[in-house]
């Protein structure tokens, strides 16, 4: 039989999952009647946001020309955050299919997703989408994507994935566009692991390509990169619904396998599992373990204790093994756990599962990224003198400190022309670098600039969005550390320092951040019987102060300056959530006066 082996790649909401699922019932893989709404989104969280959070497999028979076909599909996360399991998805592959929206055209996602598909290789079908809309321009996007990224526009298939107009057109393309698998039955066992999930019943589920070689029920299989070794006591195929099979999945297909796994820390994203006996000389290239950027404490809040927190946290983290945790504790607010994050959606995300799937109030900090601190002193015990630190109280005192590095990103940011001054400034206050300016079509342009991480993990999305009236889109890839003048900012409330407050910041903007943070502050906490100092110290020297009058009897509703969504969505959580509440000595402070730290003034 053919095979062809693709995935689906877009920017979010141009339409992949929609194409997937016509893809499976134009097939007969779901029938009319099994066939709803997004097959392929199973999780809660993902059908209310619309977004994709883990990558599905799904293996259809198709018959093209009188031949039968096996189409292998994957389905691709979208966002910013999730670049790395798109990336071994792709890895999975030979062919991508890129779908871009028909009225929206080539966003900063459909770059960066294409950019990937040509590293990795891949043969890229152009796929414009949604050519019902009133509004859709099919040959005027696919000349866009010819200038952008070089894919000839008479090679775009035009599809409507709600109608169904262009799928068979679609099918076609993959059978005869789409080069087959090459790998060897016969060589040494090469398979690699592009996503996992935790099942109650089964254990740890690997979903893997077979490189080379095959495997069947009974092997004993080696994680290349952790030496671990496992039976195999299910193995098979999706067809649409995981299916198992008694003889052996071979060279290029694509499949599951259940394997005593107990934990997904077992199982690498990107790792290549080989057999125990008889192991290939070498793992497949390009491994790397997921990085966490974004970092937050996340402590017990209301009626939630500590051991119910630490419950909820180990349940979700056998489900997502991509954020880490561990315990730690504040002065302020009593023990808690650092947790770290692929970015601020993984974040928002986790914290939001924690809170209705385990059940748990949470009162969380402001997140920050990771820091480099080179120490001073004995300069032979190198490794020794640069420290990663993801929490600004553990920044070690000034005098020990010969430099901090924070991490740096490559920002790219496709927007309308007429918004390219506002965008630019934005950059500029975030202490960006200009890197470039490239025409995209007449009506819009590419901007690339070099951003510290920390100027964009909270609120840079909302404003560019704003600023563009929703048009502009961004993506970023992490380039590295770069030292900076960096010091840290304390909160003092009540004459007390709240270690759960405190900031990294810029040297240069610390007075204007020490005063905007302040009035945050004073707007989010509420009056009490006395009157409550609030102070900004850099080193022990206050930098900015500001007070909270002692409360008179007729006390006037919290007033909100400002902007956008993101505020509305505190307003709501609150509401949700008037527990959230924190004492500290004698002063209550709510989940937002934590927040308010990030509001870069
Ligand atoms: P994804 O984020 O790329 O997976 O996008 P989805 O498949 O979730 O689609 C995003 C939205 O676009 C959903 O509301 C879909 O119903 C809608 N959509 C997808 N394809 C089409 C199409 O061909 N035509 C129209 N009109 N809407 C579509
Ligand atoms: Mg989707």
């Amino acid at each position: 039989m053919n095979i062809r082996n693709f995935c689906i790649i877009a920017h979010i909401d141009h339409g992949k999952s929609t194409l997937a699922d016509r893809m499976l019932q134009f097939t007969g893989a779901v029938t009319d009647r099994e066939a709803r709404e997004q097959t392929l989104d199973d999780m809660d969280l993902e059908r209310e946001r619309g977004i994709t959070i883990k990558a599905s497999a799904v293996s259809v028979k198709h018959v093209h020309n009188g031949d039968d076909f096996l189409l292998n599909f994957i389905d691709t996360p979208g966002h910013v955050d999730f670049h790395y399991e798109v990336s071994r998805a792709l890895l999975a592959c030979e062919g991508a299919i890129l779908v871009v929206d028909a009225s929206q055209g080539v966003e900063a996602q459909t770059v960066a997703n294409a950019y990937m598909a040509i590293e990795a290789d891949l043969e890229i079908i152009p796929v414009i989408n949604k050519i019902d809309l009133p509004s859709a321009r099919p040959e005027e996007i696919a000349l866009e994507m010819e200038q952008t990224l070089g894919i000839p526009a008479d090679d775009c298939i035009f599809t409507s994935a709600k109608t169904g107009q262009g799928i068979g057109e679609l099918l076609a393309a993959i059978c005869d566009r789409l080069p087959g698998p090459k790998g060897k039955t016969e060589a040494k066992t090469q398979a690699l692991i592009f996503d996992s999930e935790y099942d109650d019943y089964r254990g740890v589920i690997t979903y893997f390509r077979m490189m080379n070689g095959k495997l069947q029920v009974g092997d004993r299989i080696r994680m290349m990169g952790t030496g671990r070794v496992f039976p195999i006591v299910d193995i098979g195929k999706f067809t649409p619904k995981m299916t198992s099979y008694k003889q052996p999945i071979e060279a290029g297909e694509v499949g599951y396998m259940v394997a005593n796994i107990k934990t997904l820390d077992d199982v690498n994203i990107g790792d290549t599992i080989t057999r125990d006996t008889d192991p290939a000389p070498e793992p497949l290239p390009g491994y790397r373990e997921p990085q966490q950027m974004v970092f937050c404490d996340f402590y017990p809040s209301g009626d939630t204790k500590f051991d119910e927190l630490r419950d909820a946290i180990d349940r979700l983290h056998l489900n997502d093994a991509s954020f880490t945790y561990q315990p730690t504790s504040s002065e302020a607010l009593g023990f808690g756990f650092r947790c770290g994050f692929l970015g601020m959606l993984h974040m928002d995300i986790i914290q939001e599962r924690l809170e209705r799937e385990g059940n748990v109030g949470i009162v969380q900090t402001a997140p920050t990224v990771t820091y480099e601190v080179v120490k001073t002193g004995a300069a032979s015990q190198n490794s020794e003198r640069v420290m990663q630190i993801t929490n600004p109280s553990d920044l070690p005192d000034p005098s020990q400190i010969a430099e901090v590095r924070e991490p740096i990103v490559d920002i790219e940011i496709i927007t309308p022309n007429d918004c390219i001054g506002d965008l630019m400034r934005l950059c500029e206050t975030r202490r960006g670098q200009y890197v470039s300016q490239t025409y995209l079509s007449d009506s819009r342009q590419i901007l690339k600039y070099e951003l510290p991480l920390a100027e964009i993990i909270f609120d840079f999305y909302d404003k560019l969005k704003s600023i563009t009236r929703g048009y502009g889109t961004m993506d970023y890839n992490i380039k590295g550390f770069r030292k900076d003048s960096l010091v840290k900012m304390d909160i003092l409330i009540n004459g007390t320092p709240v270690d759960a407050l405190s900031v990294i910041v810029h040297k240069d903007k610390a007075d204007l951040r020490g005063r905007s943070l302040l009035k945050r502050l004073k707007e989010e906490i509420d009056r009490h019987m006395f009157e409550i100092p609030l102070q900004a110290a850099i080193g022990g020297k206050i930098i900015a102060r500001e007070s909270i009058k002692a409360m008179r009897k007729n006390v006037t509703a919290k007033c909100y300056g400002g902007d956008v969504s993101r505020k509305r969505k505190l307003l709501e959580k609150q509401k949700k959530g008037k527990e959230r509440m924190k004492r500290i000595g004698t002063v209550d402070i709510p989940q937002e006066a934590f927040m308010a730290v990030l509001d870069p003034g």
